[in-house]
């Protein structure tokens, strides 16, 4: 069981600046953004110091990867209106958040970070052996923490991260959590939730502390939260009380498992620039039509007249996110009898790739004609940003005695 407030819906997300982005960011990971814009107060970041971790020598083109991935951004429909777009360095607090939390972890928790040596091995021609690249997955936890993000949107493969968040959290709480007259704040807590409540959670915290009780400390969890007159401090106390650990400081956030992209490359590969086969979302209509037309297909299918499998052809996997059901079954039907050829196949799918492409070169137009509108919204997003993130390290730093 976590320590989570359950008034965070916060959700923090951020993305590294690599140049133009594709199909596979906005399958993967935009479209989910998208949906979660209506539904939390999201705060989505790009991510330049985390670039410089791994690309410190080309720093020329960090600029303006920033721009074009706020462009590729709103011309998805992320939606300032609905939710913050900023820049992380623009946030200094991030690298304030980060310098504080280093003095706490140990650095066997980084190194054991599964991606540190994979990306070290993936990435050979980099000399990554630098402190900031040890350090990026605590940059990260900096990233969530300094927000007090309640949910973090990741893919299966960073949940490591995620849980070194939760565990740096939890480590910073126990450290300085404990502030001066705990006991008796938590006393007056308790007191103030009414005889029946108070009796409701020290039952709770009975049972879990004594037995272990999960659900007596959710239940303890959701009857500080629906106590209407106790401060923000006294349950973040109560919270910490209930789990044996002082008050929450910085809440652990979750983990919100974003599902597996079903966008594969051109060539059925994970899309990926590095793989050459990714269809930029700005891409020119041409280039997106030579790109299609000249997909390689099931290999079964040399002449018109033979049979094919959609099942081992790269256009079927495009097929089944841009084409409709009806579409799909004439696919098909027309692939396993030799009804149709590959470029009538092809042509139905590239038809809804290249619709889809037009709106959003037309929503990029717009803010591509109008930069200083693009730099009002991260302005603005900035400003909203570092309004959290300042409260949040005045309470860190109070915490850790820095209060000059
Ligand atoms: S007809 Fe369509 S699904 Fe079948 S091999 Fe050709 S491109 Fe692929």
């Amino acid at each position: 069981m976590s320590s989570v407030s359950q008034e965070f819906t916060r959700v923090v997300s951020g993305m590294r600046p690599t140049g133009s982005l594709h199909l596979g960011h906005y399958h993967g990971v935009l479209k989910n953004w998208i949906k979660l814009q209506h539904e939390y107060q999201c705060f989505f970041f790009v991510a330049d110091l985390h670039a410089l971790t791994t690309h410190y020598e080309q720093t020329d083109v960090i600029e303006q990867s920033v721009w074009d991935v706020i462009i590729d951004w709103l011309s998805v429909g992320i939606n300032p209106g609905a939710c913050k777009i900023f820049i992380q360095s623009k946030v200094p607090e991030h690298c304030e958040l980060f310098t504080l939390l280093s003095m706490i972890t140990p650095q066997s928790w980084l190194e054991r970070v599964p991606t540190y040596k994979d990306q070290q091995e993936k990435l050979k021609d980099l000399d990554l052996a630098t402190y900031g690249f040890l350090g990026y997955p605590l940059l990260q936890s900096a990233d969530i923490l300094a927000y007090k993000a309640g949910l973090v949107p990741v893919g299966e493969d960073q949940l490591s991260h995620l849980e070194l968040t939760r565990e740096v959290a939890r480590r910073f709480n126990y450290l300085y959590g404990k502030d001066k007259g705990f006991q008796s704040k938590v006393d007056e807590a308790i007191e103030k939730m009414g005889r029946k409540n108070a009796k409701a959670y020290l039952k709770c915290l009975k049972a879990y502390q004594e037995g272990g009780d999960a659900d007596a400390l959710e239940t303890g969890h959701a009857l500080v939260s629906s106590q209407a007159n106790l401060s923000l401090g006294d349950r973040e106390r109560l919270y910490g009380y209930l789990e044996g650990s002082g008050k929450i400081i910085l809440p652990e956030p979750q983990a919100l498992l974003t599902p597996v992209s079903k966008m594969p490359g051109l060539d059925s590969q994970k899309m990926s620039k590095s793989y050459n086969n990714t269809i930029a979302l700005r891409e020119a209509p041409e280039v997106i039509t030579h790109k299609i037309k000249t997909m390689p297909t099931d290999p079964a299918r040399v002449r018109r007249q033979d049979p094919g499998t959609p099942e081992k052809c790269p256009v079927w996997e495009w097929h089944k996110i841009y084409s409709s059901t009806s579409a799909q079954e004439w696919v098909q039907a027309g692939c396993t009898t030799a009804g149709i050829g590959c470029l009538e196949c092809k042509q139905v799918m590239l038809d809804k790739v290249l619709e889809e492409n037009k709106v959003f070169r037309k929503q990029a137009e717009e803010y591509i004609n109008n930069p200083s509108l693009v730099k009002e919204i991260v302005r603005d997003g900035c400003e909203a940003a570092q309004n959290i993130a300042r409260e949040t390290l005045q309470e860190v730093k109070t915490a850790m005695g820095i209060k000059f």
